[in-house]
């Protein structure tokens, strides 16, 4: 369902130079920074798709 879910960038060094893995789906390298990480979807908030500003007034 969510396999082409991709960062923008690297979540350790902020980079955008980032490419797929070969060790999984969701595994993204960080050439800026040499990391690998993985993405996982854990599942839906209970709370659903309202945002929440945290109560700053509009
Ligand atoms: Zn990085």
């Amino acid at each position: 369902m969510s396999e082409r879910a991709a960062p923008f960038y690297c979540p350790y060094c902020g980079d955008e130079d980032l490419r797929p893995s070969e060790q999984g789906h969701g595994a993204w390298e960080c050439a800026a920074c040499n990391r690998a990480f993985q993405l996982k979807f854990l599942g839906l908030l209970a709370r659903g798709l309202q945002q929440d500003h945290g109560g700053a007034e509009i």
